[in-house]
């Protein structure tokens, strides 16, 4: 029977990423995805010719994880072109966010931008070397650990006594009380709270991990701004792929797996493979699941083979997803009031309250009358999207609850969707004439298509009680978990989702780390 080092459960970006590096360092690894590779960010043909990824930017890919497994000679074309973020008005008068500032605004609220982007900056750069580190683990005073703690310590020292004061007070603020802070426009201010929130249960009320949140999306390349590679996402998941391939990756696709093997004997427990759900088993000295944490550890561990506190713990995770995807094949591009193009990102979000409200009605198992949304035509972008002459929508639609009072059922599903199309027509009048196809994702759709627990855009909520050291849980935050041979690679481990590539790097490491 053949026998890997490495078998990594999930071909998501994060899973292909933590593959690549364990065969650059000379380790068998094989990988083995239940669907497609790229997992949330594979583009699939949604209707005939029309294609589209659930995740549509790039806002904080890591730069160094693209330069160490060479992604650019694979092919991975990211684009210096931020998109201008575009803050939809029902009588034309948008509020623009571009690399060079904000209009449709006062002056005030413009000279603020400048200064609040050069604070946000500035506290994004203390973070930044952390989302590609380990965290120390709790109770652990070996010298990398208090290292670990000693380079924060010291680059928040760095930023001055003012500065320092600030990071500390504005880190956890509510993302509403740093706008209301900083500006006057209500637009503005809801387009600006936006990328805090998004994928997140939080709305900007919400005191917690808004603002670091935030902070997390401004660690890529270009500080945040949200981009589209050349050939759109699939062209990362492409680059990926065929970086693995390089490096001696064996990918298997279209199975998944039933079971993570723990054997048992005098010494304890270890996970030693894999069961395939067609029954087939597969031996390996690691398993490394890029899974979300609770269908890891409930249902390929089992939790009869785990410790009871842990599995309460894992149960406890919050990973219900609140945010829906909404497809659109159009047969032409639409027109948004008092937009010359509309080849940005665009928010409809027309202040903090109204995101509030849509907030809610999901705490209580509503989708909301009135939704807040995020769109962008890709196709506009990359031709190979959708039949010439005709485009693609994608937008995100936040606070739609994974757990709806009575149920996704077609009805409620069918609800939703015109509820989008008629805010849509509000703001691109004539839109639901060019429909030709429309698909709406909601995260228990999401759950069952990308085998995601919940459906959540992080595996499970980035919340300060679920991040850094505490990630999923406090046990299993270094990717290393309870059992021993098991470790974890995805989005539901430090520093968590997004299309960024971290907890996938920072697993390989600590795997090397552990068979040197
Ligand atoms: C609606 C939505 C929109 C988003 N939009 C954006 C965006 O625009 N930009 C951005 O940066 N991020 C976005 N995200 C977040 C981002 O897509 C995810 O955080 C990220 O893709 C997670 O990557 P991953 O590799 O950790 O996991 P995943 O992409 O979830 O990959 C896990 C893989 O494991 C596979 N799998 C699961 N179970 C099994 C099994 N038992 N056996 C074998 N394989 C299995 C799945 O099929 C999947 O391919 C979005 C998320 C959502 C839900």
């Amino acid at each position: 029977m053949q026998r890997f080092d490495n078998i990594i459960i999930g071909g998501g970006h994060n899973g292909l990423i933590c593959a690549t590096y364990l065969a650059n360092a000379g380790q068998t690894v094989l990988l083995v995805e239940g669907g497609e590779l790229g997992g949330l960010a594979s583009t699939r043909e949604f209707h005939p010719g029309f294609k589209v990824s659930v995740a549509h930017s790039l806002s904080h890919f890591s730069e160094d994880v693209s330069k160490q497994l060479s992604l650019a000679q694979h092919g991975f074309k990211p684009s210096d072109v931020s998109l201008t973020t575009v803050g939809l008005s029902l009588d034309g008068k948008h509020v623009v966010v571009t690399d060079n500032g904000v209009e449709g605004v006062g002056e005030s609220d413009q000279d603020s931008y400048t200064e609040y982007l050069k604070m946000l900056n500035r506290f994004a750069k203390v973070l930044k070397p952390f989302w590609l580190k380990t965290m120390p683990r709790i109770g652990d005073n070996s010298l990398p650990n208090m290292m670990t703690f000693g380079q924060l310590g010291l680059k928040l020292r760095l930023l001055g006594k003012k500065d320092m004061g600030e990071f500390m007070r504005v880190a956890t603020l509510p993302a509403r009380d740093l706008m209301d802070e900083n500006f006057d426009n209500e637009l503005l201010k809801a387009v600006l709270s936006w990328d805090g929130l998004i994928g997140s249960k939080m709305a900007p009320r919400s005191p917690n991990a808004t603002v670091l949140n935030m902070l997390y999306r401004m660690s890529g390349g270009k500080d945040g701004a949200h981009t589209l590679p050349q050939g759109g996402i699939s062209n990362l998941i492409d680059a990926l792929h065929k970086s693995a391939l390089a490096s001696g990756v064996e990918i298997k696709t279209g199975v998944a797996v039933s079971k993570i093997v723990i054997e048992k004997d005098s010494h304890g427990q270890r996970a030693s493979g894999i069961v395939l759900q067609d029954g087939t088993v597969i031996k390996s000295s690691r398993v490394v699941s890029s899974v979300d944490p609770k269908q890891t550890f409930l249902e390929l561990v089992g939790a009869r083979n785990l410790e009871i506190g842990f599995t309460n713990r894992i149960n406890r995770l919050r990973s219900d997803g609140y945010v829906a995807k909404l497809h659109l094949a159009l047969d032409g591009l639409p027109s948004f009031t008092g937009l010359d193009t509309c080849d940005g990102r665009m928010i409809i979000a027309p202040t903090m309250d109204s995101i509030e409200f849509a907030f809610d009605d999901a705490k209580y198992g509503d989708f909301s009358q009135s939704p807040v949304m995020e769109i962008i035509l890709p196709s506009i972008h990359d031709s190979a999207m959708a039949p010439s002459g005709q485009h693609v929508l994608s937008a995100h639609v936040m606070y739609v609850p994974h757990a709806l009072k009575g149920g996704w059922t077609e009805q409620a599903k069918d609800t939703l969707y015109q509820r989008l199309i008629d805010l849509l027509s509000k703001y691109a009048p004539g839109i639901e004439q060019q429909i030709i196809h429309g698909e709406l994702l909601t995260p228990d759709d999401l759950e069952k298509s990308y085998r995601l627990n919940g459906g959540h855009w992080h595996h499970t909520e980035l919340s300060m009680d679920q991040m850094l050291m505490m990630r999923p849980t406090y046990e299993a935050a270094q990717y290393s978990t309870p059992i021993p041979g098991l470790f974890l690679c995805g989005a539901g481990s430090h520093p968590g989702g997004g299309l960024m590539g971290g907890p996938g790097h920072n697993a390989a490491k600590e795997i090397l780390r552990s068979v040197k």
